[in-house]
C-alpha cells in the first residue's frame, strides 16, 4: 500500500499535557496505523533536520521510506493545542518548509502499488499521484476545508478518479453546499467513489455507499491524551485492511471502518506515535471485538 502526504515535527498541548517535536504528519499516522495490517511503501518529503531515529523507528514498522525525499531545509512543522473538546485542533503555527515545494515524485519500483491512500495535500499532488500509480486496484483520498475552498475544481477531478472519499461532516457539507449529510454524500457519490466515509472524530464514523449507509460508534475510552492524527491513523487502518484483506464489498468496508477506529482509538492514548508504537496485534482484535459487542442489539 502506498501513502503519501506530510511528514512533520509537531508540537502539540492538551489538557492532559505537551509534546515538543515529536514525529507527526498525516502519511506518518496513516502509514503507522496501516502497517498492522499490511506493507505500507510512504511518500513525502523531510528536511536535513530531520532526525534520522523518526526514519528508522518508521522501518521498524517494516514501512518502506526510499520514497521520502531528504531535501536541504526544514522539515514541515505544526504547532497546535486542544482544550476539553478534544474534536477542534486550534493550530498555533503552520511551517510548510520544504513541504512548500513537494512534487511527488513515486520511485520507479512504487508505481505498481495496488493499493493507495492520499492523505491531505493539495488536490492538484493528489492527481500527480494518480497519474503517476499503474492500475491500481484501489485509491483513496482524504481533504480538509482549506482545499475545499482554494482548489474546489482539482479536488473534484479527483473525488471524480478514487474509490472512496474521506473527509469530515462540515467539509462535506462545505463541499456540497447542503446542511444535510445525506444528500452531500449522494452527491459527492454522483461524482465518481464508489463510498463515502465521514470521519465523526470521539463520535466515530459514517459511510454511505449507493446500496447504504452504516454507523460506526467511538470507541468509548477514559484516558485520551492527544487526539492529533485519529483521522490519519483511522485512514490508514482502513485502507491497510482493505489492502490486506482485497475485498472492497460493502460488508467488508464495513470492517475496514471498524478496523480503522480500532487503530485511531488506540493513537488517541498517548502523544505522536508512543501508542502505536507499544500496540499489539492481539490488541487490535480485543478492541474490534469490543466494538461487535458494542454494536450488537439483538432482535426485537
Ligand atoms: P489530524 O489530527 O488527523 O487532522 O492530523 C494532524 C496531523 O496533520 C499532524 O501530525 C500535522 O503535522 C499534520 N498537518 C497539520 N496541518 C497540515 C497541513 N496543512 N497539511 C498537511 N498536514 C498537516
Amino acid at each position: 500500500m502506498l501513502v503519501v502526504g506530510s511528514i512533520a515535527l509537531d508540537s502539540v498541548q492538551t489538557p492532559f499535557g505537551a509534546a515538543q517535536e515529536v514525529l507527526g504528519g498525516a502519511a506518518v499516522f496513516a502509514a503507522a496505523a496501516a502497517s498492522f495490517f499490511a506493507p505500507v511503501r510512504m511518500v513525502g518529503v523531510v528536511g536535513t533536520d530531520f532526525p534520522r531515529e523518526h526514519l528508522r523507528r518508521l522501518q521498524q514498522w517494516d514501512i518502506d521510506v526510499s520514497g521520502v525525499e531528504v531535501r536541504e531545509g526544514q522539515t514541515f512543522r505544526w504547532s497546535g493545542y486542544y482544550e476539553y473538546d478534544l474534536n477542534q485542533a486550534h493550530t498555533v503555527a503552520t511551517h510548510l518548509n520544504v513541504f512548500e515545494d513537494f512534487r511527488p515524485d513515486l520511485p520507479r519500483t512504487y508505481c505498481c502499488t495496488p493499493y493507495v491512500f492520499l492523505a491531505n495535500i493539495d488536490p492538484e499532488l493528489q492527481a500527480a499521484v494518480l497519474d503517476q500509480v499503474e492500475t491500481p486496484r484501489l485509491t483513496v483520498c482524504d481533504t480538509m476545508n482549506f482545499w475545499i475552498s482554494g482548489k474546489r475544481d482539482a479536488l473534484l477531478a479527483v473525488l471524480a478518479r478514487v474509490d472512496v472519499a474521506l473527509m469530515n461532516d462540515a467539509e462535506a457539507r462545505q463541499l456540497c453546499d447542503t446542511p444535510s449529510l445525506v444528500q452531500a454524500a449522494r452527491r459527492i457519490l454522483d461524482l465518481g467513489p464508489r463510498a463515502v466515509v465521514l470521519k465523526k472524530g470521539e463520535h466515530g464514523a459514517a459511510m454511505f455507499t449507493r446500496d447504504g449507509h452504516f454507523a460506526a460508534p467511538g470507541y468509548p475510552l477514559e484516558q485520551i491524551k492527544d487526539p492529533t492524527g485519529a483521522g490519519d491513523a483511522f485512514a490508514g487502518g482502513l485502507v491497510g485492511y482493505l489492502a490486506y484483506t482485497d475485498d472492497f464489498s460493502d460488508d467488508n468496508l464495513r470492517k475496514a471502518i471498524i478496523c480503522g477506529s480500532v487503530v485511531a482509538s488506540f493513537n488517541v492514548e498517548d502523544f505522536s506515535l508512543e501508542r502505536l508504537a507499544r500496540l499489539t496485534p492481539n490488541e487490535i482484535v480485543e478492541r474490534y471485538r469490543q466494538f461487535r459487542a458494542m454494536t450488537d442489539f439483538g432482535s426485537m
